[in-house]
């Protein structure tokens, strides 16, 4: 299995670590050239999503990628990848892929929560490690999402076709079971689009 990593800026390594474990070949992706490998998946790293917006539609990665997502590429996206799936930002008038049906608020847990930790199921899996930085929330899902992961009445997790969208980072941990379920699940069980 052949997993490309977006590698523009923030927890990329994290996640190249993670697969490579699972028995994957990685690659990084950080200019056009990048695109010619095949990919089996495409994973979006958490970090700060205006920046990797910015490089994205500087080095000219933006408008293949959407492209290849819309066609059913497989995507896991943590935290600020979350953020450039999703159609509408709630406090921001730009959108970066948009494939995603959903509306995100960027940084919805306020000051007081602004980082935390906790274990929670995600897809039936209990006590999955999950870390919030900063992290964004779902207001408004498509119908038919299915929901993966909640924590205090709040979604945290959701499938979408071949698109899982976190706002949480499993990565940081070495309990690898949210990215493992992401390839036998849908990566092994593409569907078409
Ligand atoms: N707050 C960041 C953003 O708006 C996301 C934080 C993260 O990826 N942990 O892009």
């Amino acid at each position: 299995m052949n997993i490309a990593i977006l590698a523009l800026q923030g927890d990329f390594a994290e996640h190249e670590a993670v697969f490579r474990a699972l028995g994957c070949d990685t690659f990084q992706i950080r200019q056009k050239n990048d695109l010619q490998l095949h990919a089996d998946a495409l994973i979006l790293p958490g970090g700060e999503s205006t920046v990797q917006g910015k490089l994205l539609r500087e080095l000219e990665l933006m408008e293949i990628l959407r492209e290849r997502i819309g066609n059913g590429l497989p995507v896991m996206a943590t935290c600020a990848g979350t953020i450039l799936l999703a159609r509408q930002l709630l406090d921001d008038p730009v959108s970066h892929f948009g494939t995603l049906n959903a509306v995100v608020r960027r940084n919805a847990y306020g000051r007081q929560l602004d980082s935390f930790f906790i274990h929670g199921s995600f897809a039936g899996l209990p006590d999955v490690p999950m870390s919030f930085i900063r992290a964004p929330q779902f207001e408004f899902c498509a119908p038919g999402t299915e929901v993966l992961a909640e924590y205090q009445g709040r979604i945290t997790a959701v499938r979408q076709g071949n698109q899982l969208a976190m706002t949480f980072h499993p990565e940081l941990y070495s309990d690898h079971r949210v990215a493992s379920w992401f390839l036998s699940e849908i990566v092994q069980k593409k569907r078409p689009v």
